[in-house]
């Protein structure tokens, strides 16, 4: 837990947010500025600031973001039309909040390449 780290205060229940997914090692939620109809952001409870932070230690915790995005797309029934999840990371990447989460972005046509 980082004191400065606004996600670890939104794990820590000091900020609140609707959480739309929870498991031991996850929380999932709606992201404040939406991109899409349906954005939510899936992190660890575990503070890791950047994916160049992570490391062989973290590999379960690294699986279960992108299984708690799967098993969210199955149960807002999304998993058919498709839905995009992508990880930021630092500067080039636009990562703005450092502690790692996975965004899903769905509910529309994503275009590719994005900016
Ligand atoms: P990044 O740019 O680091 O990949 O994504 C950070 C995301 O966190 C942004 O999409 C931003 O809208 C979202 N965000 C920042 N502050 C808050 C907050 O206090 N609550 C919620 N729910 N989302 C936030
Ligand atoms: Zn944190």
């Amino acid at each position: 837990m980082s004191t400065d780290c606004l996600f670890c205060r939104i794990v820590a229940g000091e900020i609140s947010v609707d959480r739309i997914y929870e498991s031991e090692t996850v929380i999932g939620f709606k992201d404040i500025n939406p991109q899409a109809p349906i954005h939510v952001l899936f992190i660890p409870r575990k503070h890791i600031a950047t994916l160049n932070d992570a490391d062989a230690a973290d590999r379960a915790v690294l699986g279960d973001l992108l299984l708690a995005a799967r098993h969210y797309a199955a149960e807002r029934g999304i998993a058919e039309d498709g839905f995009r999840v992508a990880m930021n990371c630092n500067r080039d990447g636009g990562q703005t909040v450092f502690h790692i989460h996975l965004h899903m972005l769905a509910g529309r046509s994503l275009s590719w390449p994005p900016g």
